[in-house]
């Protein structure tokens, strides 16, 4: 799938064709990160965008911040236009995750109807009637992506 940011600087194609998971997030920081009332994140294998192209490293900057878990959110920007495009997370100690969260905004033809709704209990908008939903991060350790989940969990944990 292509991703291209607001200004189109940051373009990229994700590494597989369709993302492992698609979450729809109201947790307090994706309200933040997204400036609006939820966050959209589509969760992707991070091998074969990461190691990041010297292209995406010159048009990316990062924003990190401490995960409620003692590791670390990379945060990437569009330098041009300041939108988000991917996060990563870093364990305590060190090591990457395997997958990462693309921005779901940014993934042209995503799509948007099989999403889950996560963190609901933090919702400022109205939950579509029939979709997948969990009041905090699902309770399902088989679903697709769920190391991708850890980050959304990182993201609620300040939300109480
Ligand atoms: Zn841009
Ligand atoms: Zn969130």
């Amino acid at each position: 799938m292509e991703v291209r940011c607001q200004c189109g600087t940051v373009r990229f194609t994700t590494p597989t064709p369709a993302p492992l998971a698609v979450y729809h997030c109201h947790c307090t920081e994706c309200r933040k990160q997204s400036s609006s009332a939820y966050g959209t994140s589509a969760i992707f294998p991070a091998a074969g965008l990461f190691p990041l192209s010297a292209e995406l490293a010159a048009a990316l900057g990062v924003w990190t911040r401490p995960t409620d878990r003692g590791g670390e959110m990379d945060c990437y920007f569009c330098k041009s236009c300041g939108g988000r495009v991917v996060h990563r997370i870093r364990e305590p100690d060190g090591t990457e995750r395997d997958v990462v969260s693309v921005k779901g905004g940014l993934v042209e033809g995503l799509r948007w109807e099989g999403a889950a709704h996560i963190f609901t209990r933090s919702a400022v908008v109205e939950i579509p009637e029939g979709v997948e939903r969990w009041e905090a991060e699902p309770g399902d350790d088989s679903m697709p992506g769920r190391k991708g989940l850890e980050e959304l969990k990182g993201d609620g944990a300040t939300t109480g």
